[in-house]
C-alpha cells in the first residue's frame, strides 16, 4: 500500500492538519526511542516493514504506554517479525476487490452502495490492513478514476448509497471533497453519503470547520464510521471531533477489528464500547479479520470471537454490542455471526 498521498490541486499552504500528517513519524527507531523501547524492538521493525512502512502520526503515538512494548496501540502500527511469515489461506487480495472494480474508482460490492475510492492513502499504516497489498493506482484512486467514478454512480440507479472509501478519504483536501459532494448531491438517484475513516481517531485535528462546512452543505443524509479498535484510542481529542461531525447532524457509528494482542477480550471490548456511547458513536461492526498477507498473528479464531460476542451481549446494553461480521468475496453484504 502507498505511503499517504493527498489529493490536492491548489497551490495553497498545507492547512494545520497537513501539517501534523507530514510530521507524522516514520521511522521506527525514533517511534521505539520515544517510548523507551529497547532497540531490539526497533530492530525487528526494520526488519519487517517490507512494502508496507512504518507511518503514524504523532496524535496517536502520545497515546500509547511508554515502555510496553505489547501496548495495543502499538501492536497496530509496529511492524513484527511475525508478518514475514508466510502462512497458508492467507493472501495478498482476500476480498478479491480486483474482480469487484465496476468502473475505475467505483467499488460495487454491496447491493444499492458504491464505494467511491477517493485517495489511496492512509493517515496511519495498520499492520492488520486488508488493503496493504490492494494495487490502489490500477483502481482508480486518482482524480481521473474518481471522475470515471463519479460518472459510473450517475449512470447506476439502483445505488442509493455513495460510501466514500480509499486509503482514507478524509485524507483528500477539503475543495477536492467539496466538488465530490456537490457532483453526488446533483445526482437524483442517491440518498446518502457515508464516509468511513479512521482519520477522527488517528488525526482528530482533521475535523476541520471547513470539513463540517462542506459537509453539513450537501442535501444528502450522513453517516460517518469511524474505526477504533481499543478505549485508548479514545482520548478526548478525538471526543471533540465526534461532536463537530455529530453536529452537522451525522449520524456517527464505529467499526472494529477483533485482533489478537489488541482487543481480544470481553472486557476491552466492553470498555471500547462503553467509551464509544460516551462520547457520542454507536458501536456498529466487531470485525473478523481479513485473511492478508502478514496478518495472521492477529487472528482471532471464530470460536473464539463467538464467544466473546456472546459475554458482550450479556454485559452491555444491546445499543452497545456491535455486530460480529466478516466479509465474504462474492457476498452482496457483510456476513453476521451468531
Ligand atoms: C462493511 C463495510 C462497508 C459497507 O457495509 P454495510 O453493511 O453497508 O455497513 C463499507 N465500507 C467498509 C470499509 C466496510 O468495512
Ligand atoms: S486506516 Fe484503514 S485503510 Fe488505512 S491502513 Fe488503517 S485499516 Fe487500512
Amino acid at each position: 500500500m502507498p505511503t499517504a498521498t493527498i489529493v490536492r490541486d491548489t497551490t495553497s499552504a498545507l492547512s494545520g492538519w497537513q501539517r501534523e500528517l507530514a510530521a507524522a513519524i516514520r521511522d521506527p527507531n525514533e517511534l521505539c526511542e520515544m517510548l523507551r523501547l529497547d532497540a531490539d524492538v526497533a530492530a525487528a521493525a526494520r526488519t519487517a516493514t517490507g512494502s508496507f512502512p512504518l507511518l503514524v502520526p504523532r496524535a496517536f503515538a502520545a497515546r500509547m504506554r511508554p515502555g510496553d512494548p505489547r501496548d495495543p496501540l502499538l501492536l497496530q502500527v509496529l511492524p513484527q517479525t511475525a508478518e514475514t511469515a508466510a502462512v497458508a489461506g492467507w493472501s495478498a487480495d482476500p476480498l478479491r476487490e480486483a474482480d469487484a472494480v465496476a468502473a475505475p474508482g467505483l467499488v460495487k460490492k454491496y447491493a444499492g452502495r458504491g464505494l467511491l475510492l477517493v485517495t489511496g492513502g492512509c493517515a496511519v499504516n495498520c499492520r492488520y490492513c486488508f488493503r496493504r497489498e490492494f494495487p490502489y493506482a490500477a483502481s482508480g484512486a486518482t482524480r481521473r478514476g474518481v471522475e470515471a467514478g463519479l460518472e459510473a454512480i450517475a449512470d447506476d440507479e439502483t445505488l442509493t448509497e455513495v460510501i466514500l472509501s480509499g486509503g482514507d478519504p478524509l485524507l483528500a483536501d477539503d475543495d477536492f471533497l467539496g466538488e465530490i459532494v456537490a457532483r453526488l448531491d446533483r445526482i437524483p438517484h442517491l440518498r446518502r453519503l457515508r464516509i468511513h475513516s479512521r482519520l477522527p481517531v488517528v488525526l482528530p485535528a482533521r475535523v476541520t470547520t471547513g470539513l463540517a462546512r462542506v459537509l453539513a452543505g450537501s442535501r444528502l443524509s450522513r453517516v460517518i464510521v469511524i474505526h477504533a479498535n481499543h478505549p485508548a484510542e479514545l482520548d478526548e481529542a478525538v471526543a471533540g471531533a465526534v461532536r463537530d461531525l455529530a453536529a452537522l447532524p451525522a449520524i456517527i457509528l464505529n467499526q472494529a477489528v477483533l485482533l489478537a494482542g489488541v482487543n481480544d477480550s470481553a472486557e476491552t471490548l466492553a470498555a471500547l464500547s462503553e467509551r464509544l456511547v460516551e462520547i457520542g458513536v454507536t458501536p456498529y461492526y466487531l470485525h473478523l479479520l481479513d485473511r492478508v498477507t502478514g496478518a495472521a498473528h492477529f487472528d482471532v479464531p471464530v470460536e473464539q470471537a463467538e464467544a466473546i460476542h456472546r459475554r458482550l451481549r450479556d454485559t452491555l446494553p444491546g445499543y452497545a454490542v456491535p455486530r460480529l461480521a466478516r466479509e465474504v468475496p462474492g457476498e452482496p453484504a457483510k456476513v453476521w455471526i451468531a
